[in-house]
Order: C-alpha cells, then structure tokens, then sequence
C-alpha cells in the first residue's frame, strides 16, 4: 500500500475512536457506579487519548509537512523561471541590439564598397584608355619588347575593370538596387549566343563544348535578358575555367509544366564537400580553384543565385572532387 494511503487510514480511523474514548470517559467520569474506579479510568483514557493525539499528529504531520514542503519547492521553482524569464527578455534585447549594430556595420561596409569601387573605376577607364593610346601609336611606334609590357599591362588593368565591376554588382544585388526589366525570351537563343563567346575560351583550352536540343521546343520565359545572359555567362565560363584540358562540358535545357531547367555538367576539378556549403557566398573560392586559377573573385556565383533568385528560380549543384561538376537552374514559366 503506498504510504500517503496508510497515513489516511491511520488519520480517518483515529479520529473516531479518539472521539468514542472521549465520549467514554465523560460517560464514565458521570456515571456514579464507576465513581471509585474514576482515577484508573481516567489514567487509561489519558494514555489513551495521548497515543490516539500522538498518532493523529503523526499522521497530520506525515500528510501535511511534504505539502508545505512541495508548495515550498513549488515557489522556488517559480522565482527561478522569473529570474530565468528576465534573463531571457534581457538577453533577447541584447541579441536584438546587436543584430541592430551588424546591419549598421553592414550597411556602412556595403557603402565603403560601393564608393571604393565607383572611385577605382574613374582611374582604371583613364588607364585603359592611356594604354590604349599608347598600344594604337599615337605617342610614336613601339618595340615588341615595349608593346609586350604594355599588353600585359592592359590585361592586368582590365581584369581589375572586371573586378571593380563585379563589386559593384554584388552590392547592388544584396541590397537590393538591382533594377530588371522582364520581357518574354526564347533561352535558347541566348543560350545560342553565349555558347558563341564561352566557346572561343573553351577551344584555347582544348575543352569540348556539347549542347543537347531538348527533346520538345521550349516555351518562352519572362526573363530579364541581360542578367540572365549574367548567369549563363558566369556558368559556362566556371565550367570552362575549373575543366582541365581535354575535358568536356555537356549543356541541357528541359522543361516541365512550372519552369524551364538548365544544366551544365563538366569534367573538372570537382567542389571539395566541405567547401559546398560557402560556395555561394560573397568572395568565396574553393582552395582547389585558386590553385589552377589564381584570378577570380568569388563574387560570380553569389550574383548569379541572386539574379535567379530575383526571377522565382532555383539554382543548385552537384559535385565531386576531381570528377566534375554540375550546375542547375531553373526560371519559372508563370511570371
Ligand atoms: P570565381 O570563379 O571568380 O572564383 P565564382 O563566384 O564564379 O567566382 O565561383 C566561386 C567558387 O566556386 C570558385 O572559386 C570555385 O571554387 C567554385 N566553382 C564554381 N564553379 C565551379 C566549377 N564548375 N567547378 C569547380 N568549382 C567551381
């Protein structure tokens, strides 16, 4: 029997046959026939009234103390989770704060990077086009020696136009200042001339470049048309630069009744996998990449997924190192 039980039993049974013993000995303490035999009486009842009065306390002190006790630890418990709640509010202000302070820092960096990058590009065009004056013959012929420097000079500087550029796009992506115009476009035809650039870059480097027709006509997508030129570009040329030569690069396009879908497969170098999750970021390149390509500046695919973003798609890959790479991206039909 549990012991809570018990301890009623003892409480309820003992506080009728305390009342009996009482009644007993008031009737006892009344009746003159027992009037001589009164002290022994009144000395058993009182034993008796003292063991019954012991028991009850027992009992009441066994059922009722665990509940002072309980309300006690109740209490306790109670003032913590306020102290816990309070500490909670005021950590939750302090995230909020803080949270606050970084989109300030942010927001200050995004700006530092945009006037840096709109004061780079006034001196880098003065650059090119000194260069270009140069390389023309307007200041008088040249060496092969001379015109070699210079040329690399040229290259050195427009790479960095490209940069420049590149930063500047980024920025705008991320905060959102990047206008579209959206009109309906036949992707393969854009696709059509992309691949006519991205080829010329492949066959320098001995890659092969494959596109499948898809197996129905594509519908049309409401796409903003140079951007979407953007990604294609960015893709096809990361296939191309992380493929060593002799590789190949397979183009796909396939539709379903919600979008159209995209996919470029190459034989390169492969995405380290504990690399994948960051490559989407902002300037982030994979050790393997720089190691065969030192220039890049990890800003391509981080504007890529914003422009795809922008137009309702999705953009994914998959990988394996020194296997290859596949991209995918889709744009929806309903637009
Ligand atoms: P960049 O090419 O200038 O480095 P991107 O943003 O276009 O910048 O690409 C970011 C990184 O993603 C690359 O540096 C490279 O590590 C990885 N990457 C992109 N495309 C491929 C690819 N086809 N194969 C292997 N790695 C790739």
């Amino acid at each position: 029997m549990e012991k809570n039980k018990k301890l009623g039993i003892i409480f309820y049974l003992s506080f009728p046959l305390l009342m009996f013993f009482l009644f007993s000995l008031f009737a006892l303490a009344s009746s003159e026939r027992t009037y001589d035999l009164f002290p022994q009486y009144t000395l058993i009842f009182s034993i008796a009234f003292i063991v019954l009065f012991g028991l009850q306390f027992f009992a009441l002190r066994e059922k009722i103390m665990p509940r002072f006790t309980e309300v006690d630890t109740l209490q306790k418990a109670l003032q913590n989770q306020e102290v816990g709640a309070k500490m909670l509010i005021r950590k939750d202000l302090e995230l909020v704060r803080a949270n606050e302070k970084l989109r300030e820092l942010d927001a200050i960096k995004s700006n530092f990077i945009s006037v840096a990058a709109h004061q780079l590009r006034t001196p880098l065009t003065a650059i090119k086009w000194t260069i270009d004056m140069i390389l023309g013959g307007s200041l008088g012929p040249l060496t092969t020696e001379q015109r070699g420097f210079l040329m690399k000079g040229y290259e050195s500087n427009e790479r960095m136009i490209i940069l420049v550029n590149d930063m500047l796009v980024a920025d705008r992506a991320e905060s959102d200042r990047m206008q579209y115009q959206f009109a309906p476009l036949q992707i393969v035809d854009l696709m059509d001339n992309v691949l006519y650039e991205v080829t010329t870059l492949a066959n320098k480097k001995n890659v092969a470049i494959e596109v499948a027709p898809p197996s129905t006509p594509l519908p049309r997508v409401t796409v903003d048309a140079e951007k979407i030129r953007a990604v294609l570009q960015n893709l096809l040329e990361n296939a191309v630069k992380y493929t060593p030569e002799g590789g190949k690069i397979n183009v796909t396009t396939s539709a379903t009744p919600e979008s159209i879908r995209i996919a470029i497969k190459d034989t390169g170098i492969g995405i380290p996998e504990e690399q994948q999750k960051n490559i989407f970021s902002r300037f982030f390149r994979a050790p393997n990449a720089i190691k065969i390509q030192t220039d890049g500046s990890g800003l391509g695919l981080f504007i890529t997924k914003s422009i795809v973003e922008k137009h309702g798609g999705k953009i994914w890959f998959e990988s394996s190192l020194g296997q290859g790479t596949t991209f995918y991206f889709t744009l929806p039909l309903t637009n």
